[in-house]
């Protein structure tokens, strides 16, 4: 008997059929192949931390946790396992002198899996983690493994880097890093309605930009990371488990159960957080200043929309929350990043702004994300991957200049849909 499966935020489910960890790419093509012989369904998963079903399966999971060594570094290339998780990666290229030139917030995933879901980080010059892979090896539908470089099948790279599970199982991917930085972080508490006037201004003032609005609240908090050679001068220990855990987790999880309990008291309670939230600076490693503990679980929506549109959208969402019935207890994040060429990107074609919509978990979201999706349409919005939507392949096609692109590789690698569940069934 099998164990359901549940993904981070526990809003995704599924009872597989097998449950299986190969420790070598040989032992995934034979599940692969096995399975696609009985014409049953495959599913990587990575460490289910989409907020939507794209990991999930009633047919075979396998798990490529025991897959998660450093394979080979030649300069900045590094090839890794994908089953690797990222504070793994993070902690084996800071030993070598390297890092991954940007992040998100948090570290937990498989680098197989982020860079399936096209997870990205802020920067206007940056892009999503998928653009900094150069080769990648994958396990297709009928157990076949094939390896693409910029030399060997550089279309197959170009398009294999954000798959989201549709074309095959990864089990390598190499990855152009960059040498070790560190990161000199500024938190600000600046008046909302400036940080809006001079949106291009704000997000390009520094390397890494990104702000959270509470609707209501006049003022936002602005983090601005920006790259440099000036040594580590990291919080007092005690001062990161205040802000870390304290604040941003133990305190927050406490106000989000009162405000889920009392949702009359949610509006106030939010302000409360913005006002709590406090003016900081610190020098420290680029994974550790990009990414937190995130210990208070929630469930997201986020879309990728032309960066100028992005103080109209946000303003139509803080006009949307004052009408709902129950009002979001997380405030909204916005980031960028840059356009890139890959065809199932978010960010293919386009400089993004990204916005990003929470909700605590138990407390109605419905309402707030349905609203929220109704407003990214207008701006040809492209939902994240790994995060909740209400699209189909209807409504996303036009969305994507590349979506026959993709399809066609689709029908090349996987035309039996070996890799196919209900999730990429109705996006794709
Ligand atoms: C607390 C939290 C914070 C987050 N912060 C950010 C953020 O800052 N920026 C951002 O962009 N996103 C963010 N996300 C979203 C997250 O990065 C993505 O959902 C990501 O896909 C999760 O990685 P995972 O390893 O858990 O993959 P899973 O959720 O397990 O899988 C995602 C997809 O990748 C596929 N996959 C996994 N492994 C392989 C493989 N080896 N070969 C082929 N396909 C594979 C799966 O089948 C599935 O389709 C966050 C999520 C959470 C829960």
């Amino acid at each position: 008997m099998v164990s359901p499966v549940h993904n981070w935020a526990r809003n995704e489910r599924c009872v597989p059929r097998t449950i299986r960890r190969p420790e070598f790419p040989d032992e995934l093509a034979g599940i692969v192949a096995a399975a696609a012989q009985r014409d049953e369904r495959v599913k990587v998963i990575g460490a289910g931390h989409s907020f939507t079903g794209a990991a999930m399966t009633d047919g075979h999971l396998v798990s490529l946790d025991a897959m998660n060594q450093v394979l080979h570094v030649d300069g900045t290339d590094v090839t890794v396992q994908a089953g690797i998780r990222l504070h793994e990666l993070n902690d084996a290229l800071f030993v070598r002198g390297l890092a991954l030139p940007n992040l998100g917030d948090i570290d937990q995933q498989s680098i197989a899996g982020a860079t399936s879901t096209a997870t990205h980080g802020t920067g206007t010059s940056f892009g999503n983690l998928a653009t900094t892979i150069v080769g990648l090896e994958l396990v297709t539908g009928d157990g076949t493994i094939v390896r693409a470089d910029e030399q060997t099948d550089p279309e197959l790279l170009r398009v294999a880097r954000v798959g989201v599970g549709a074309l095959g199982a990864l089990t390598e991917v190499t990855l152009r890093c960059v040498p070790a930085f560190n990161l000199h972080a500024v938190e600000t508490i600046e008046p909302l309605a400036d940080v809006l006037a001079d949106f291009e201004g704000v997000m390009e003032s520094t390397d890494h930009v990104e702000f959270y609005v509470v609707p209501g609240a006049r003022r936002c908090q602005v983090k601005r990371n920006t790259r440099t050679d000036r040594p580590a001068e990291p919080q007092p220990r005690m001062a990161y488990v205040r802000d870390k855990w304290i604040g941003e987790n133990l305190a927050f999880g406490t106000v989000c159960r009162v405000g889920r309990r009392f949702p009359t008291m949610a509006p106030r309670i939010a302000k409360l957080i913005t006002s709590s939230a406090s003016e900081r600076e610190l020098v420290d490693r680029s994974d550790r200043v990009f990414c937190s503990p995130r210990k208070v679980r929630f469930v997201e929506m986020e879309y990728g929309i032309p960066r100028a549109a992005v103080p109209e959208a946000l303003e139509r969402i803080v006009a949307l929350v004052k009408t709902l019935p129950f009002p979001p207890l997380f405030p909204i994040e916005v980031r960028t990043s840059a356009a890139d060429n890959i065809p199932l990107s978010t960010a293919n074609g386009r400089d993004s702004g990204w916005i990003a919509v929470h909700q605590y978990i138990g407390a109605p979201y419905e309402a707030y994300f349905q609203g929220v999706e109704a407003i990214m349409d207008d701006y040809e919005g492209r939902p994240h991957w790994g995060k909740m939507h209400y699209q189909s392949a209807d409504t996303l096609a036009s969305r994507y200049p590349e979506w026959a692109t993709f399809a066609s590789w689709r029908d090349k690698l996987d035309p039996n849909r070996t890799f196919a569940n209900p999730y990429l069934n109705r996006v794709l």
